[in-house]
């Protein structure tokens, strides 16, 4: 490549929206462009390091057993129904309608995808186990759309999903998963942590979170300063800290829905603040496929055929004020609180969607202080003790051996996570095993933030002059710059240099621009290249200069030795 054809327009000064550094440096070098809120564009040298992310993602995937394949991003809105999380993504997915007014889904993750072409295609012990991945764009309409490439809400993702016989074949591939990780990312050049993590609303037992360490992380990761231990602060805390708390499950037992009157517990539980106007009430809504049930504090006067509940599809769902009667027949026999909901200024809605009307039933709450775990939350909906937790801090016990925790700041740039049968139950995923039974399939996957990756090696690995590329994802390696263009043998002699680099596997740009040398210098250093061979430097026309990005070192040396001695 050379830099006079290169499609490139650096800038001097940061754009002041750019918070973190990889997000500045990226606008700053000409590697991306933003379109909108969390929407970018990838400029040429943003897309070639981007493509070598992507290349190195996939020699490790392949060799570890995977098959690339592609899935669309929009999706129809029936299978998210059929697996229950057409509600459940809340806001956070983007969804549309086509011409006929049926609904979809632009991708923000493929497990129903993968699944429903699986229950199709498997059918016997035979076929599995399975590991399929994709490089796709997902879309999430994230609440807070920042620091760049970080958190977008369209955003490059390597999703892989495996289908199993049994927990331990899950296990052995997970596994090879973890393996594949550590080499993707040693490879990519980072510093990185393989976290244990909470599952958080995907479901599953067991999970990792792949961290890369940097101070513009958004997450806290506790690590041992003596064994490998290592978790998230989520999971450290449930690992350490919990202790059971009697109390709080006897106060949650005090909130019985039978009594919609009893606004006054409820209120006080969830810590709102109520004013006697607040009524609590009962609703159910009809939805396409089901009926759901729903409990709302109410501020004000409103008459209940006015009141419009935002469900998770965006529009108003009319709501319908149940009867006591009714109400005894749903057979809800223990208290429950969902998550505070604030739908409008007025209306609380403590029981969501997640409430179904069934025996037993106790949800746990995420309130301040408390937190609920063990929750199954892909269906029945059985829990809960109550726990105190307490955030851990630097500097406390090791769990697992005399050490000391130390924290630090985390980007999640992958997840592997042992889902179990959740998906492949809810979406019929089925196959027959040696004895000819009908069994249901049980289910990893594995994600990595292939934009987060790129925009979190610059989170590490950079100075005041700009972006220091590892060498593995370096748009290129080596950039040959003549520094006077007017002198012809030196312009000839860069040009014979290029020529002879372009034949190697070493990638290798010219920067043949009519700038000052001190111009060209100052764009590589921003742009984050790792090698400059200067030429026409020394006044010995046969002497270079290779200078290293990294380390500032420079070295003198004969062009007929440059090659060798870049290798
Ligand atoms: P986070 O906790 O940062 O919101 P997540 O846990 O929701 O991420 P996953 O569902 O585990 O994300 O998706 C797999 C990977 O995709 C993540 O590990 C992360 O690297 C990347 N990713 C997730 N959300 C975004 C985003 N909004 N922008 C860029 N990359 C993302
Ligand atoms: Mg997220
Ligand atoms: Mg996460
Ligand atoms: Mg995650």
């Amino acid at each position: 490549m050379r830099f006079s054809k290169l499609y490139l327009k650096t800038l001097k000064e940061s754009p002041k929206e750019a918070e973190v550094i990889s997000h500045q440096l990226l606008l700053r070098a000409g590697m991306i462009k933003k379109l909108a809120s969390g929407i970018y564009s990838y400029l040429p040298l943003g897309k070639i390091t981007l493509n070598k992310i992507e290349k190195i993602i996939r020699e490790e995937l392949d060799n570890a057993g995977c098959q690339e394949i592609l899935m669309p991003v929009l999706q129809p809105a029936e299978l998210w129904k059929e697996s229950g999380r057409w509600l459940k993504m809340g806001e956070e997915m983007m969804r549309m309608q086509d011409r006929h007014n049926r609904d979809f889904v632009l991708g923000p993750t493929h497990e129903e995808v993968i699944t429903d072409i699986i229950r199709n295609d498997i059918k016997s012990y035979k076929d599995l186990p399975i590991n399929l991945y994709q490089i796709q764009t997902k879309f999430r309409d994230e609440r807070r759309p920042r620091f760049g490439l970080m958190r977008g809400r369209e955003f490059l993702m390597k999703d892989a999903y495996s289908f199993h016989t049994s927990e331990e074949d899950l296990d052995r591939e997970y596994h090879n998963m973890y393996k594949a990780y550590e080499r993707i990312f040693t490879r990519c050049g980072l510093n990185f942590r393989p976290v244990e993590a909470d599952s958080g609303a995907i479901g599953g037992s067991h999970t990792h979170e792949f961290h890369v360490l940097a101070e513009s992380g958004e997450d806290d990761i506790l690590y041992c300063n003596k064994c490998d231990y290592a978790a998230n602060s989520e999971k450290a805390v449930s690992n350490i800290e919990l202790t059971q708390n009697d109390e709080a499950e006897k106060e949650l037992t005090l909130i019985d829905t039978k009594n919609t009157s009893s606004i006054e517990d409820v209120a006080k539980f969830l810590n709102v603040d109520i004013t006697k106007t607040v009524k609590a009430m009962m609703f159910k809504s009809i939805l396409e496929t089901e009926t759901k049930y729903y409990m709302a504090l109410i501020r004000g006067d409103y008459e209940v055929n006015e009141i419009k509940l935002k469900n998770a599809v965006n529009s108003p769902v009319e709501l319908e004020l149940i009867t006591d009667e009714e109400f005894e027949k749903l057979s809800i026999t223990k208290g429950y609180c969902g998550a505070l909901k604030n739908i409008s200024e007025d209306i609380y809605v403590v029981a969501d969607e997640t409430i179904k009307p069934m025996k037993n039933m106790v949800i746990g709450a995420n309130i301040k202080d408390k937190h609920y775990i063990n929750a199954n939350i892909n269906r029945d909906l059985k829990i809960n003790k109550f726990y105190d937790i307490r955030m851990v801090k630097s500097g406390e016990p090791c769990p697992h051996c005399d050490g000391t925790l130390e924290i630090a700041r985390g980007i999640e740039v992958g997840q592997v996570f042992k889902l179990g049968t959740g998906y492949a139950e809810a979406l019929g995923a089925k196959y027959l095993d040696k004895n000819g039974k009908l069994q249901v399939m049980t289910m990893g996957c594995y994600g990595i933030g292939v934009s987060r990756t790129m925009a979190s090696a610059i989170e590490q690995n950079y100075d005041e002059y700009g972006i220091i590329w590892p060498v593995s994802i370096a748009p290129f390696i080596v950039n040959i710059i003549p520094a006077n263009m007017k002198n012809q043998t030196q312009v000839d002699l860069a040009e014979k240099l290029y020529k002879n680099f372009s034949e190697t596997n070493i990638d290798t740009i010219i920067d043949d621009r009519n700038e000052r040398l001190g111009f060209k210098m100052k764009d590589s250093d921003l742009i984050g290249l790792p090698i400059k061979i200067v030429v026409g430097k020394k006044s010995d026309e046969d002497i270079v200069e290779i200078k290293l990005r990294k380390t500032g070192e420079t070295i003198e040396i004969s062009a007929n030795e440059v090659i060798n001695k870049v290798r």
